[in-house]
């Protein structure tokens, strides 16, 4: 089988690896010449690397990652709140990296890797004519792995909407890599600051759903905390980015079309992120993992099964939960003010809060998780955190 993938970011680059290595013949497009700076934090969640252990073990001199040992979570009210990771590895790329150790593990097994832009693709017979810049190609099967503006997705099923997508937008800094990052929730506002340090410079970056604010607020958000946390001006050779990244409604999961006959999408073509944390390179390489899965069995139409088995249901909960999460109140204070409060008093949100960040937090069971611990009496002496009131960013 001749299978197109438009895209080496981890979706596409990790289903040509895949592909190959059950003897497809792949080719893997993207318009740039490479790997490349893809605007991200680069954060993997230990619940990814375990999945993906490669991430952790391999080619770790040719493309080094920062080891994290601890997140420092600030409140709106300027709660802050360490919390160690010791028991949960946590991963920092710079996404050169990371898209360069995914295209050249699909390299190795064989994919074709084509650095060219997709400029057009139509069906032919019961398959696809793909045209990049110039060079034309006739496949059995056609991916999306383009993006969260996936111009596969445009023509098959239509752009994602503006209301299921997130702005961001930050800056790369040079300095040395730390083993701690912070993520900082603003007051009333949808997303959040974060500072992740790789080995070395930091990605800042600040994420919020579409349309809640304008642009321009967001880098005034975003230029009062790296001003806190660096504790001085902007450095002159800070490098900008902006981007957007799914962040589904509730009620687009059902309608959201990934697949047909012939062809389907991957990673943030399909909408694939968790809307509450923005965590989108593990369900890259899930959706990525579950199409490849339904190809090399030659049962393509499993693959919308696969995927709404593993993790529709979660996401879709995520997304109903997303409002009340950042702009809801709990006991009288904004929820992420009194979680870290809490985590001064009670062993169990602590441990509810090291999952949450372990990115084994499954939404739909959380309230019973979280209740079972609260009332567990170990938890109740458990190891509570020192819970510091700081000058806070943004007021
Ligand atoms: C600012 C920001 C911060 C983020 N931080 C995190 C984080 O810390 N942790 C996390 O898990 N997720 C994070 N995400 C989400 C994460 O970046 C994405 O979910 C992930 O990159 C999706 O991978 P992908 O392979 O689906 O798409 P992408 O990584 O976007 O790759 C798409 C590829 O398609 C190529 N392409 C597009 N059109 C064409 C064409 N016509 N022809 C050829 N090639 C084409 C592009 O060049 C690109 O290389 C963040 C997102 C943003 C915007």
């Amino acid at each position: 089988m001749n299978v197109a993938i438009i895209g080496s970011g981890p979706a596409g680059s990790h289903l040509a690896h895949t592909l190959a290595t059950a003897g497809a013949r792949v080719r893997l497009y993207d318009m740039h010449r490479g790997a490349w700076e893809k605007p991200c934090g680069g954060g993997i969640t230990a619940k990814a690397l375990r999945q993906f252990g490669f991430l952790l073990e391999e080619k770790t001199a040719e493309f080094p990652r920062q080891a994290i040992s601890e997140i420092e979570i600030l409140s709106p009210r300027g709660r802050a709140v360490t919390f160690p990771l010791a028991d949960a590895p946590f991963r920092i790329f710079s996404r050169t990296n990371l898209n360069g150790l995914l295209l050249a593990r699909a390299q190795a097994t064989g994919a074709d890797f084509i650095p060219r832009r997709v400029t057009a693709f139509a069906p032919d017979g019961d398959g696809w004519r793909i045209e990049a810049d110039g060079d034309i190609w006739r496949a059995d099967f056609l991916v999306g792995a383009d993006g969260c503006t996936s111009g596969t997705r445009r023509q098959l099923v239509g752009r994602l909407p503006d209301e299921d997508q997130a702005m961001c937008c930050g800056y790369y800094i040079s300095a040395p890599g730390t083993p701690r990052a912070v993520v900082a929730f603003p007051k009333d506002f949808s997303g959040y600051v974060w500072a992740f340090p790789r080995p070395d410079h930091v990605s800042y970056g600040i994420i919020n759903q579409c349309g809640e604010y304008p642009l321009p607020e967001l880098w005034k958000e975003l230029d009062r905390f790296v001003r806190w946390h660096l504790g001085g001006e902007l450095p002159k050779d800070r490098v900008k980015y902006a981007a957007r990244v799914p962040m589904l409604r509730k009620k687009s999961w059902k309608t959201n079309r990934v697949s047909g006959a012939n062809w389907a999408l991957v990673g943030d073509a399909a909408g694939f992120v968790d809307p509450i944390t923005g965590e989108g390179i593990y369900y890259a390489l899930q959706s990525a993992h579950l199409l490849g899965e339904a190809l090399t069995r030659h049962a393509p139409a499993t693959y919308d099964r696969l995927w709404r088995k593993e993790f529709e249901a979660d996401l879709t909960e995520a997304s109903r939960r997303l409002p009340k999460f950042y702009r809801g109140s709990m006991l009288g204070a904004p929820v992420i003010d009194r979680v870290l409060q809490l985590s001064g008093k009670h062993g169990g949100v602590v441990d509810i809060m090291s999952q949450a960040l372990a990115g084994d937090v499954d939404y739909v069971t959380m309230k019973g998780r979280v209740l079972t611990s609260m009332l567990k009496p170990a938890n109740w002496f458990g190891k509570k955190l020192e819970v510091r009131q700081i000058q806070s960013w943004a007021s």
